[in-house]
C-alpha cells in the first residue's frame, strides 16, 4: 500500500488496506476532525433538518422517556471515573472552541460593516455637493 498525506494534519501515512485510497485521515485525532467537518458541511447543505425534525423528535422522547438515561449509563459502562473526567474535559474544550468560533465570526462581521459603511456613505456625501 502506498503512502498517502493525510488532509487535516499533512502528514504521511499508509491507508488501512480495508478502506485504500479513500482513506484521507491519518489518526483517531484526524478522523474527528473529518467528520466534524462533514457534520458541519451537512449542517451547510441542510440548514432545516435538526429544526424541522425537532417536533419529531420531541414526540419520540416523550414516548420513550427513559431512553437518554439508560443510553448514559450504557455509554459509562466499563469506563473509569479519569476516562469520564476526561471526556468531559474534551467536550468542555470543543464548546470552548465553538465559542471562540463564534466570536471570530461576529468580529469578522463587526470589522466588514466598519470598512463597507464609509463606502456606502460616500457617494451620498457626493449626491449631496
Ligand atoms: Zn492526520
Amino acid at each position: 500500500m502506498e503512502e498517502k498525506r493525510c488532509h487535516y494534519c499533512g502528514g504521511l501515512f499508509i491507508p488501512d488496506p480495508r478502506v485504500g485510497h479513500r482513506q484521507k485521515a491519518c489518526s483517531i485525532a484526524c478522523q474527528r476532525l473529518r467528520k466534524k467537518e462533514n457534520n458541519r458541511a451537512f449542517t451547510e447543505k441542510n440548514p432545516a433538518y435538526w429544526s424541522e425534525r425537532y417536533e419529531e423528535v420531541k414526540q419520540w422522547r416523550q414516548r420513550h422517556p427513559d431512553y437518554q438515561r439508560r443510553w448514559r449509563q450504557t455509554k459509562r459502562r466499563g469506563r473509569s471515573p479519569s476516562e469520564i473526567q476526561a471526556e468531559r474535559l474534551r467536550k468542555t474544550i470543543e464548546f470552548a472552541e465553538r465559542v471562540h468560533l463564534f466570536l471570530r465570526e461576529i468580529q469578522a462581521e463587526i470589522l466588514l460593516k466598519s470598512i463597507t459603511i464609509p463606502m456606502k456613505k460616500a457617494p451620498l456625501i457626493l449626491k449631496v455637493h
